[in-house]
């Protein structure tokens, strides 16, 4: 069975603009999906109607042959990184990662076994007890990924991840971003717009234009035909 079926989805925004008129999409387990494309051809739009973030205007969105179009983010077994980070600066590393493990009313001692496997694979053991502002910025990306990844989600969305770090850092998360995803196997849709992040993430790359899905394919096989 295919981990999300993307069922010619579409979106209409509330004031009549038509972000997206239709994509089909088959995303397989374990798969590492680009979504690639300039500012403003529906990125955005497509991963937050995924996350449930945006209502889906047509078409039907399947999570492991379950059609979740009306379903709440949480209820979606899904797991979004933010560009922002989105932490919670009030918070702990340690409680912005097992905020949403306590949310589902998880064991204490779970939560905690969860939280430092994660922190461990992260490198983020030594810094559980700071707060988000005495962190740079890699490591709050880092705490923004163990976030989603003590979830054990069936599916993880990512969206411009990178951007907010310098060149250096950007290279290096994308590395261990892909390293740890073939690790899980969780299946990945990631956005960016920038071409040479897609190309070394993508198993299978989606080029969108004005909410087309202009071209669909590895990297290569997109690079042999430009
Ligand atoms: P991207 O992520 O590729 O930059 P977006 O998905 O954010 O693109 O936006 C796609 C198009 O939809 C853009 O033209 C944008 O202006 C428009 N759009 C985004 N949000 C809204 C909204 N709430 N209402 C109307 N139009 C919107
Ligand atoms: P509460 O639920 O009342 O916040 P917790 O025991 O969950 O109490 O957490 C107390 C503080 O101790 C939290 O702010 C958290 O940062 C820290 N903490 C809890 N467990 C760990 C752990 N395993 N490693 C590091 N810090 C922890």
């Amino acid at each position: 069975m295919s981990d999300l079926v993307l069922r010619n989805i579409g979106k209409t925004y509330a004031n009549g603009y038509q972000a997206i008129p239709s994509i089909d999409l088959t995303i397989e387990e374990g798969e590492f999906i680009v979504l690639v494309g300039p500012s403003g051809c529906g990125k955005s739009t497509l991963l937050r109607m995924v996350a449930g973030l945006e209502s889906i205007s047509q078409g039907d969105l399947l999570i492991k042959g379950d059609q979740v179009n009306h379903k709440e983010p949480a209820e979606r077994d899904i797991a979004m990184v933010f560009q922002n980070y989105a932490l919670y600066p009030h918070m702990s590393v340690y409680d912005n990662m097992a905020y949403g493990l306590k949310n589902r009313g998880e064991p204490k001692s779970e939560i905690e076994t969860k939280v430092n496997a994660v922190a461990q694979m992260l490198g983020l053991e030594e810094l559980l007890t700071r707060k988000p502002r005495q962190l740079s910025g890699g490591q709050r990306q880092r705490v923004a990924m163990g976030r989603a990844m003590v979830r054990d989600p069936k599916v993880f969305l990512f969206d411009e991840p990178l951007s907010n770090l310098d060149a250096k850092l950007r290279v290096q998360m994308r590395v261990e971003i892909r390293e740890l995803q073939r690790k899980l196997g969780t299946t990945t849709l990631y956005v960016t717009h920038d071409q040479v992040e897609a190309m070394t993430l993508a198993d299978r790359l989606v080029v969108l234009n004005k909410g087309h899905a202009e071209q669909v394919g590895t990297p290569m096989a997109l690079y042999e035909r430009p």
